[in-house]
């Protein structure tokens, strides 16, 4: 059951964050009204809330669903320019997002990432740490598990290990997590947020409510985020990867630090990356901070391949090293994970064709011996490899495919690369599914 000062409340947006944020306030003894754009009368989650006694208005947004309502929970997709929300607002209605209610049902533990990039590596290192130093802990957020659901579930003394993201902490009012995680700050969601400032906001939401005995972890090296935590109550846990940072997490040349102690030398990582040096030091510090082992954070880090279509490790055949990066849609991406490697790469590249050129991808293409084409951006992206002085390129029809041709093309420690820098709705139906063809193509390689 829900503590809250509100009694007659509209969710709107039903998905799976607001059909648990319904279900829960009904419990709860509230009295509710969901209001869902696309959502059908017969739809098995619009049938059973009204079964509970939970009044659902689908197909449209009429304005009177805010009558006689003292509390808005909206989904965190939903834009504050949204006809409903925008009158809420005129009314001086609060408005929540459903991680305002799964604070509000924890006692225990609470730790919260956020930061334009890197939110689910640096939350899944952090419950792989607590879990590996046998502490109760439970993930909960963007990662795909409802956190109002998760929160119903904790144990006494678990911790919730919680990704959120700027829409998310919008919408909070007493939210508190005892650690929080700041990892950088882009120039991301502007169409939402209308400028940085505000999205800045939004992410300092997540230290707004701690205390002088709570944690805010942040990274030093980012010249936002050291301007945004400066009004931080909080702690201030620094990590850098460029400098010493004596109260933190830090590196040289060979090793991982956390204040004076030497936690792992960088050659027993699994991870690549510089982008995942940042988001494994910033788990260092939640870990340390919450009285993880030294020997803990040592064995995820020795077997954390990272988390699937992200830069992913997939297998070594032969002294070939395979990595799927099937999550990188885009330029930018793909130029990261080329970024990782010191070997000789065969990219995998191809997808659907938005009408941009790839001529950005040139400056980062000087380690690819090969590249491997296919999709809708294989011809235009083989003109890439010609520009960047790259002799060897193939087509092909599909992933498949393109892990086998990689395969003949390669020598021992050659890097074979997935990163397609297009989504893959030419060819497949998500990146997931792009992703998984390439794994089992590498394990099926004969
Ligand atoms: P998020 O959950 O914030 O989307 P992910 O951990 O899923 O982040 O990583 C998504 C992509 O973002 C990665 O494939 C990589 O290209 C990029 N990325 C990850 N961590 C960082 C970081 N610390 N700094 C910059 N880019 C990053």
């Amino acid at each position: 059951i829900v503590d809250l000062p509100y009694e007659k409340i509209l969710v709107l947006g039903l998905a799976k964050s607001g059909t648990a944020a319904a279900k829960l306030l009904k419990q709860s003894g509230k009295k509710v009204r969901v209001n869902d754009l696309k959502a059908k009368p017969t739809d098995l989650a619009v049938r059973q809330l009204e079964e509970m006694g939970v009044e659902v208005v689908t197909g449209g947004h009429p304005i009177s669903v805010l009558d006689d309502v003292d509390l808005l929970v909206k989904n965190p997709g939903i834009p504050y320019d949204n006809v409903i929300v925008a009158e809420a607002e005129q009314r001086e209605l609060p408005i929540i997002t459903e991680i305002e209610l799964a604070s509000r049902l924890v006692d225990g533990h609470l730790i919260g990432i956020t930061g334009s990039n890197g939110k689910t590596t640096t939350t899944t290192l952090i419950y792989e740490m607590l879990k590996n130093s046998n502490q109760q802990a439970k993930i909960a957020g963007n990662i795909g598990n409802v956190a109002t659901e998760v929160a119903q579930s904790l144990e006494q003394n678990e911790s919730m290990v919680i990704e959120l993201s700027s829409f998310q902490l919008l919408g909070v009012e007493t939210f508190r997590p005892d650690i929080a995680v700041l990892l950088n700050l882009f120039e991301s969601h502007l169409d939402y947020h209308q400028s940085f400032e505000n999205y800045k906001r939004a992410k300092s939401n997540i230290f707004k409510n701690q205390t002088e005995h709570d944690f805010i972890v942040y990274n030093a090296d980012d010249e936002q985020v050291v301007d945004t935590v400066q009004e931080a109550p909080s702690i201030k846990v620094p990590f850098s990867i460029t400098k010493r940072c004596i109260d933190g997490a830090w590196c040289n040349n060979t090793s991982i630090y956390f204040k004076e102690e030497e936690i792992i030398l960088l050659s027993d990582i699994v991870l690549v990356g510089k982008h995942n040096l940042e988001n494994i030091l910033a788990a260092v510090c939640a870990a340390k901070l919450n009285g993880v082992t030294t020997a803990a954070i040592q064995d995820v880090l020795k077997t954390f391949t990272g988390v699937k279509h992200r830069l992913q490790f997939v297998d070594n055949r032969n002294g070939r090293l395979f990595y799927n990066d099937s999550k990188a849609t885009n330029i930018l991406a793909t130029s990261k994970a080329l970024a990782a490697f010191e070997h000789p790469i065969i990219l995998l590249a191809g997808g659907l064709d938005r009408g941009n050129s790839f001529d950005d991808l040139i400056p980062h293409l000087e380690k690819v011996k090969a590249m491997v084409v296919f999709g809708e951006t294989a011809q235009k992206l083989a003109k890439t490899a010609h520009q960047a002085g790259i002799d060897t390129v193939k087509f092909v029809d599909n992933v498949k495919h393109a892990v086998q041709k990689a395969y003949e093309l390669s020598s021992e420690q050659d890097i074979i690369l997935l990163s397609p820098a297009c989504a893959s709705w030419d060819q497949y139906a998500t990146f997931e599914e792009r992703g998984d063809m390439f794994t089992e193509a590498v394990h099926t390689l004969e």
